[in-house]
């Protein structure tokens, strides 16, 4: 199996490249802030619970993301690979998500960052905002305290990938065909096909 991580700050671009991605390596796309939209259009008991969360901008609880993660995971058994979108966020994210993967014998293959400053992020998700309805998109302090819990809780992933050498990043500016392109560089080289 080929199990990829796609990391990037909010509006860095991971869901419009993940879009990609998927197809070129026939991966199962799972985005944890995509499943949590859902069950809150739905109204269900896990969509309450996260809308509180995700309208502050912060990270919904851990045990509640993993469990929900899993059975995803688990709801695809014939997946050549997935695409994890916007998940692991935290070191204890990570760790389970390691540790669920061994349990099929499978792992990680890479994780890739989309690399972007904080500044042309934030512009970039104001506008999102004006059509996405997406409550968290559409007021600055909101966008700000979502960077504040990627800088603070995310980001040191990078080091715990990078540790087991699995850890690449591309520049996440540029259009959306050459991103796709820097992307592709890097997981080619890796012999994903
Ligand atoms: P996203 O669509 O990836 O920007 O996620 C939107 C929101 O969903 C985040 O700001 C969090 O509140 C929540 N969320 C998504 N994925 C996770 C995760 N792996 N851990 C905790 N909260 C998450």
């Amino acid at each position: 199996m080929i199990n990829i991580v796609l990391f990037g700050k909010p509006g860095a671009g991971k869901g419009t490249q993940a879009e990609f991605l998927k197809g070129k390596y026939n991966l199962v796309h799972l985005s944890t802030g995509d499943i949590f939209r859902y069950n809150i259009k739905n109204d269900t008991e896990l969509g309450r619970l996260a809308q509180t969360f995700m309208d502050k901008g912060d990270l919904v609880p851990d045990a509640v993301t993993i469990q929900m993660l899993q059975s995803e995971v688990d709801k695809n058994p014939q997946a050549a690979g997935f695409l994890f979108d916007g998940f692991p966020r935290t070191l204890a994210q990570a760790e389970a998500l390691d540790a669920f993967l061994a349990t099929k014998n499978e792992e990680i293959t890479a994780t890739v960052a989309l690399e972007a400053d904080d500044n042309i992020l934030v512009a970039r998700l104001l506008e999102r905002g004006k059509t996405s309805g997406r409550p968290d998109d559409q007021d600055e302090e909101k966008i700000r305290n979502r960077y504040y819990e990627y800088n603070h809780k995310t980001a040191p992933l990078m080091h715990y990938y990078a540790a087991q050498n699995k850890f690449y990043a591309v520049d996440g500016i540029g259009s959306i065909a050459e991103v796709t392109e820097r992307l592709s560089a890097v997981l080619d080289q890796l012999h994903i096909k």
